[in-house]
């Protein structure tokens, strides 16, 4: 396969309020020393993702700290009816007073398609009783979690495969996520999808280009659950061209159809099922 697909549905972006942009770009820098190359506020994202190609944009923002999913999440709606064929994986911070009652406004959204939980950042376990409202509700709603649970870049005692497998030991039908395919951990994580049918894993940040290390099972294990694979690139926080994550996953010379599926087929058969819309509802998402 050569070329930038025609057809791309990136389900992996990040807007937040330029405030925060600004803050997360230093926090990257000072952390990791990453120097983020796109330092974009959301409308230029937007207007700068479409003009490459992607159709269906679907975004995460978190809440760092307590206190401030309310307001994130207001400026969630407000930028969800600014844009056509922009879903949105809304913040939640299960330390916040009404956080159970906020989630059950907002899974009447349909441009909402669940929660994010960035565990890295947000410090709790994914086990944490305290989601287990959280949990129970998306699952009544037909909506997902979004969970950062790998230990890519860094690890903390929250992430990684042993603590994500204690929540599918309670919720094993969690319709759930896993952001990077679960870095580093991506034979455990992806082997997940055997026995867990809601799962999904998404690609961003996963094949950048040398020096960075990436995804290293081969092209076996992509084939393998290339149905529950849906591509991300973790826009517009990116330290190497957006174009080149793409470039390499086709220099694999992987299957017509596994990039069928990851760039496009997976993610509109999902956000279909997500929001019951027709075969060509509003969204103009079209099957195959
Ligand atoms: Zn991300």
């Amino acid at each position: 396969m050569s070329g930038i697909p025609e057809k791309i549905i990136d389900f992996h972006v990040h807007l937040f309020p330029d405030r925060l942009f600004d803050a997360i770009w230093e926090a990257f820098l000072k952390q990791y020393n990453w120097h983020i190359i796109h330092r974009c506020y959301y409308r230029e994202c937007i207007e700068r993702l479409r003009r490459k190609g992607v159709s269906v944009i679907v975004y995460s923002n978190y809440a760092h700290r307590a206190g401030i999913a309310e307001e994130l999440n207001r400026w969630n709606e407000k930028v969800l009816q600014e844009y056509e064929d922009l879903y949105c994986f809304a913040a939640y911070h299960p330390g916040d007073d009404h956080a159970l009652d906020m989630a059950r406004r907002l899974v009447e959204n349909p441009k909402i398609l669940g929660f994010k939980l960035q565990l890295l950042v947000q410090n709790f376990y994914p086990f944490d009783e305290r989601l287990f409202g959280l949990y129970d509700l998306v699952m009544k709603k037909n909506k997902r979690i979004l969970f950062h649970t790998g230990t890519g870049p860094v690890g903390n005692p929250y992430v990684g495969l042993e603590p994500f497998m204690k929540v599918l030991d309670r919720f094993p039908d969690l319709p759930a996520t896993i952001a990077h395919l679960g870095a580093h951990e991506y034979a455990g994580f992806m082997e997940l999808v055997d026995r867990h049918p809601q799962l999904y894993l998404d690609t961003a940040f996963c094949f950048l280009p040398a020096p960075y290390d990436g995804y290293n099972l081969g092209p076996g294990y992509l084939e393998k659950y290339k149905s529950r694979i849906l591509y991300g690139s973790d826009y517009p926080n990116l330290i190497t061209p957006w174009e080149a994550e793409i470039e390499n996953l086709l220099k694999m010379n992987l299957s017509p159809e596994f990039y069928d599926r990851i760039f496009y087929d997976n993610a509109a058969a999902l956000i279909r099922s997500l929001t019951a819309q027709g075969e060509t509802g509003e969204s103009g998402l079209t099957s195959g």
